[in-house]
């Protein structure tokens, strides 16, 4: 049994880009361990919060049930505010993940990362896939927690989540031609999703796929990943788009997990298929 503890930003960001990897490494009965690192208190307000109730604990309240979906055993916030997209007012809160000093943040998951023994952790690419503030600090801030654990975790793999951009491309186009309308109420942009147009810091999505190395098959859990979107109800409109997916698109979109390995070669034949702990 081995045990993985993946970094997210956001409540929700964990059911789409790893929750597939979560789900079946639950399956297979090794330990899942989920750090969320903000509030998510930028997210969308639903009209039925209770007297007193924040976003912040509908969110957390709804990650308990994304996490039952997913089988994750443990869930730890870093307790860092959200800090909206790029240049909106949060960017500059103090209390935001994205003025959080690094090491600070950074031992803060460090400490979860060696109380758990990880054998795997997974952080997001360079720019956090699409240039969220608080998706690059995950990558920051994890890349200096694995330097923190490295003298006790010697064999800690650190693997980076990403988007395929060029798999992402092949399902537009496929999604298109079969006359689904992506635009403007889909992805977003007057003309539909572009994936080689600029994300929230101006440069596209995700990673070309000659740069990734590890392509994982979560096929066969996609339904948790439904249903684990599906548990983040207050953000429905934001997942809306994704959730009405008909079953192929959705498993061409979600059915494979996309990870940067350092400490492996990317192939001229693509990403390998394999698994986290191959
Ligand atoms: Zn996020």
């Amino acid at each position: 049994m081995s045990t993985l503890v993946c970094f997210h930003a956001h409540p929700d960001d964990e059911a789409i880009a790893t929750g597939g990897t979560m789900a079946r490494a639950a399956a297979e009965g090794h330990r899942v361990v989920l750090v969320v690192a903000t509030d998510g208190a930028y997210g969308e307000v639903p009209d039925d919060l209770a007297e007193g109730e924040t976003l912040s604990d509908r969110r957390r309240e709804e990650t308990v049930g994304s996490a039952k979906a997913l089988g994750i055993h443990r869930v730890e916030y870093l307790g860092y505010r959200d800090s909206g997209m790029t240049g909106w007012d949060g960017n500059d809160d103090p209390a935001s993940f994205w003025q959080a000093e690094i090491d600070e943040a950074a031992s803060r998951l460090a400490a979860v990362v060696r109380d758990e023994r990880a054998d795997v952790l997974t952080i997001y690419d360079w720019h956090g896939g699409y240039g969220h503030p608080d998706h690059i600090q995950v990558h920051r801030v994890g890349k200096r927690a694995a330097e923190l654990v490295a003298a006790d975790l010697p064999d800690l793999r650190v693997l980076e989540s990403t988007m395929n951009r060029d798999h992402f491309r092949r399902g537009v186009d496929a999604a298109r031609e079969l006359g689904e309308d992506l635009g403007p109420d889909g992805l977003g942009g007057d003309d539909g999703f572009d994936p080689d147009g600029p994300m929230d810091d101006g440069n596209p999505m995700g990673t070309p796929e000659a740069e990734i190395t590890l392509g994982v098959d979560v096929t066969d859990y996609v339904f948790r990943k439904r249903a684990a979107l599906t548990a983040h109800a207050s953000q429905v409109s934001d997942q809306s788009f994704f959730l009405n997916m008909p079953d192929e698109m959705f498993a061409f979109a979600f059915g494979r997990e996309w990870f940067i390995e350092h400490d492996r070669e990317p192939s001229s034949d693509g990403p390998r298929p394999g698994w986290l702990f191959d």
